[in-house]
């Protein structure tokens, strides 16, 4: 162990890790990356398989998104949203809501009914405020507007909305929600659509559903059916619920069109961003929420109409200079006919899975690919020794359970994809053999 990585085990306590080492692999500090490559303390490199931890778009240290930083940087790094505004994040909602209601949409079919799509630019830090944000939003308008009951929330079993008390008491995945039962809030997770068609029926009248686009990510990977988004949508629309599209992850062209939800069609009330949302360099995320209900949001200090919510760092000049440079690259560099064209060796790539011994099954969304693998043991933990073997082999991603995730950048060039995934075979064979 290098001194870094000995700080590491000494004073550090990671997420979602166990604080036992022989739990894990060794430590590995990262300290460098070049597009799609990383580079760790020893001057170890390695493919960025999950994309850090799914939101890295263009690579690292990309040019544009760099100068972007650096040109910020230099006029002012922060500076408070609460009352007062800054550049960028005047910029940047525009150009968010134009891109989004435009007339030269990024990819997504018509006819979407572009007015209604939310315009109101609510900033936070990370996906799990965005999340929060909403559902804060949608229970003080119900009470604003003389509906002070209507305070319930959906979520489907299986879906992530963040880490935050009412995410984990909004999600879907037991095993991070069982250890804080004691402090969740009530939400209502529902197994499937026909259990909420049946509630709904009987005159259940939620504030609003969230719904993950395209695919539950945290959950496994796993792709919504086709016409999901659509009935849950109707549904949100018959019982006067407002629909929340969690983007966190399907955002900015990771599931093909430049939002997950725009795959059927559907326009949110609501619509949470964040990962892509800077091309994967700072933390910011965004709640974007429609002007009526905005416009409710009015009345003195006092008067409970105001949304109070805001962190010392919302709408951060840095991330907001950043996330504009990228939406640019996005208009100016075609990235969602990039990620487009990247599509058909990403699926060949995944195919040569299908059939090999220890892969259970293979599923994909985009540029998102999932390899659930045979568990060698009941903890299940193949998917986690399959990561570990594939390090030597200079590949990182992190396993869902006994899935791995395969989410490259979308700047990886073709001979590394085939790299990639060779290595993730050459991982799954060893384990597989062992
Ligand atoms: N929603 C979805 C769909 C996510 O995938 C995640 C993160 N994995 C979150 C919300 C939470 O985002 P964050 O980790 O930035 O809080």
């Amino acid at each position: 162990m290098d001194f870094l990585e000995q700080a590491d085990a000494r004073w550090l306590w990671h997420p979602f890790t166990s604080a036992d080492p022989a739990d894990g692999p060794d430590p590995l500090i990262l300290v460098g990356g070049q597009g799609e490559w990383l580079v760790d303390s020893h001057g170890r490199r390695y493919l960025d398989g999950n994309s850090s931890i799914w939101c890295n778009l263009h690579g690292h240290q990309h040019p544009r998104l760099n100068a972007a930083l650096e040109a910020q940087v230099r006029k002012i790094a922060h500076c408070s949203f609460l009352g007062t505004g800054n550049e960028p994040a005047s910029l940047l909602a525009q150009a968010l809501v134009e891109t989004l209601r435009g007339p030269s949409p990024l990819g997504f079919p018509d006819p979407i009914p572009r007015d209604s799509i939310p315009s109101r630019v609510f900033f936070s830090d990370n996906g799990s405020c965005a999340n929060e944000i909403a559902a804060k939003m949608a229970v003080q308008f119900f009470r604003i507007t003389g509906q002070p009951g209507r305070t319930d929330l959906v979520a489907f079993e299986g879906s992530y909305h963040g880490d935050t008390m009412l995410n984990v008491s909004l999600g879907g995945i037991g095993t991070f929600s069982e250890p804080y039962r004691a402090l969740t809030l009530p939400c209502h997770v529902v197994p499937d659509l026909r259990a909420l068609e049946t509630r709904i029926a009987e005159g259940f009248q939620p504030a609003a559903i969230f719904l993950e686009s395209a695919l539950h990510g945290a959950g496994g990977m796993i792709p919504h059916p086709p016409g999901f988004m659509k009935r849950v949508a109707d549904l949100a629309a018959k019982c006067g619920a407002f629909l929340v599209c969690d983007e966190v992850l399907a955002g900015f062209g990771r599931t093909g069109p430049f939002l997950g939800c725009f795959a059927e069609g559907i326009v949110p009330d609501f619509i949470t961003l964040s990962k892509g949302l800077t091309g994967g360099y700072l933390p910011l995320a965004i709640t974007l929420a429609p002007q009526r209900v905005f416009e409710q949001f009015a009345g003195d200090y006092y008067s409970g109409k105001l949304l109070y919510h805001g962190h010392t760092y919302t709408a951060h000049p840095l991330a907001c200079a950043v996330a504009l440079e990228n939406l640019k690259i996005f208009h100016e560099e075609d990235t969602l006919g990039k990620v487009a064209a990247l599509r058909p060796a990403f699926e060949h790539g995944l195919d040569a899975f299908r059939k090999m011994p220890g892969v259970a099954e293979v599923r994909s969304r985009g540029l998102i690919g999932a390899i659930d693998l045979v568990a060698r043991s009941r903890r299940g933990d193949t998917a986690r020794a399959a990561c570990t073997a594939m390090r030597p082999h200079g590949i990182l991603t992190r396993p869902i359970g006994n899935t791995l995730v395969i989410m490259p950048p979308y700047c990886i060039r073709p001979e590394n994809l085939t790299r990639l995934f060779e290595g993730v075979s050459r991982a799954i064979r060893q384990v597989m053999s062992e």
